[in-house]
């Protein structure tokens, strides 16, 4: 059956790139009815804080993810957290040395900085050349009494080639000569990544490890820890890089790669899941836009790109523009709310009648939005008492010979009119251009700019109903003056 997992090490902001190998585990999962674990590796103690696991968690949850198995939720391989399994670890460690498969190193920082420098000036790749390989008993007593601390290194066989049958990159070899014996367990008890992953996987009973294409040079590593530990391999499936529009690695010179800025900037998680989704996977046909039902439906790994993916905005905010657009208008609302009140155009809670008002404000301008930040940059002349005709162009229509005729018949129009709905505010314009002899433009465009202040804009009948008949008159009769 299928085991995956995403086990994000809590070491900073939670990057798209984990996003995504978050998505295509969750979806692989949840295509094949599989179960998806949540672990934290935070063996990395002096980086590793509370409070990036906590964003993790929340970013996985903002994006819809859920797991089976995993911190928080618990379940039956437990516990899910590296730095409460650390007797699991050390009963492994022990279990190594003792078959000699692996064997403490006492060599010093300076030691190992020496060895480095020779195999780097040689032209050849630093690695641990195994100086304590062999350590008679007495020179390690001799080391020890010495002070010095040892670390466990795993024994690297020697001359053999690992192979890596990935299933997005292929067949991928790697000369265990060229990987020196490695170090599973630091000095302090903590073991190392490429061990503490081995063996959660194989206690976690992982069918497939899905992950970034960075951790491929620590596959053929892990792998020997499984021959040494008996144990079958994993599948592997590693995904390309996500580069910028540039081709290099995507980097915050890129934009924004953490998800939380995403979140902050108003972007919908539907559509982020989507990009997400498209950065290195593609659906059979044409279509780009997935909902999350559908990416459950066709996500597979056949369809991993082996190219690296690149990052484009424009796509995204073309995505969430759509996702904006479509949802439903009080879940928009509703998310747009503290993008309002942090301009301070509003304070909540709001009365229901403000509400609906500010609903009908969300539904006049959200198709302009590629995020609901920019809402704020929409919305001013709603909320505003006095507008400010700040444009060249804007001043100039004002200054058009018909227009006090124009401004003057809606005010009038206004003002005999029942109760202003969309099809009753479009009416009243028709019949101003009708009475005053002047049409399109030349009636709409003063309108428009002693309304809002602007030469653009969201639809005039709608603008009319959104502002009513007070401010209508007001703005108009400033207009006069
Ligand atoms: N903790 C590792 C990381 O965040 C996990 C890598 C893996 O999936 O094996 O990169």
């Amino acid at each position: 059956s299928v085991r995956v997992r995403f086990a994000p090490s809590p070491t900073g902001p939670f990057h798209i790139g984990g996003a995504r190998s978050a998505l295509f585990n969750w979806l692989f999962a949840r295509r094949y009815g599989g179960t998806f674990i949540v672990r934290i590796e935070d063996t990395d103690m002096e980086r590793s804080t509370k409070e990036s696991e906590e964003n993790i968690l929340a970013a996985l949850r903002w994006l819809g993810m859920d797991w089976d198995e995993g911190v928080e939720v618990g379940g039956p391989h437990g516990p899910y957290r590296q730095t409460e399994r650390l007797g699991i670890y050390r009963e492994y460690i022990e279990h190594l040395l003792q078959e000699g498969l692996a064997y403490r190193c006492y060599c010093t920082e300076e030691e190992l900085a020496a060895e480095r420098d020779a195999l780097l000036k040689k032209g050849e790749m630093p690695r641990y050349l195994g100086r304590c390989r062999n350590l008679s008993p007495e020179e390690q007593s001799w080391l020890e009494a010495a002070g010095r601390q040892p670390v466990i290194r795993f024994r690297v066989p020697e001359g053999k080639v690992v192979n890596v049958n990935d299933l997005v990159r292929g067949d991928v070899s790697f000369e265990c000569n060229g990987i020196g014996d490695f170090i599973i367990l630091k000095s302090d008890g903590i073991p190392t990544y490429n061990f503490a992953v081995v063996v959660d996987d194989h206690l976690m009973s992982v069918s497939h490890v899905i992950r970034a294409e960075e951790h491929l040079p620590n596959t053929p590593r892990q792998i020997l820890l499984y021959e040494a530990l008996g144990w079958p391999s994993p599948e592997f499936a590693h995904v390309s890089l996500i580069l910028g529009k540039d081709r290099s690695k995507m980097s915050k010179r890129h934009g924004a790669t953490a998800v939380e800025q995403y979140q902050e900037k108003g972007y919908l998680p539907e559509a982020l899941d989507n990009f997400l989704a498209l950065l290195g996977w593609s659906p059979g046909g044409e279509e780009e836009i997935l909902t999350i039902e559908a990416l459950k439906q066709q996500f597979s790994l056949e369809r991993v790109a082996k190219s690296p993916a690149v990052f484009d905005l424009d796509k995204l905010n073309w995505l969430n523009g759509h996702y904006i657009r479509q949802a439903p208008l009080g879940e928009i609302t509703d998310l747009a709310i503290p993008y309002l009140e942090k301009a301070g155009y509003i304070t909540t809670p709001l009365s229901q009648p403000k509400y609906e008002w500010v609903k009908m404000v969300v539904d006049a301008v959200r198709e302009y939005l590629t995020c609901l930040s920019e809402i704020t940059g929409h919305v001013a002349f709603f909320f505003a008492d006095m507008i400010e005709v700040k444009e060249n162009e804007a001043k100039e229509i004002l200054s058009g010979e018909q227009v006090p005729a124009v401004l003057a018949a809606l005010r009038n129009k206004v003002a005999g009119s029942g109760e202003l709905t969309n099809s009753e505010a479009k009416l009243l314009l028709k019949e101003v251009g009708k009475e005053t002899g002047f049409k399109g433009k030349q009636v709409f465009m003063p309108v428009r700019v002693a309304l809002t202040g602007s030469t653009h804009g969201p639809e005039l009948n709608q603008v009319m109903v959104i502002l009513g008949k007070d401010k209508i008159y007001s703005r108009l009769d400033r207009a006069l003056d």
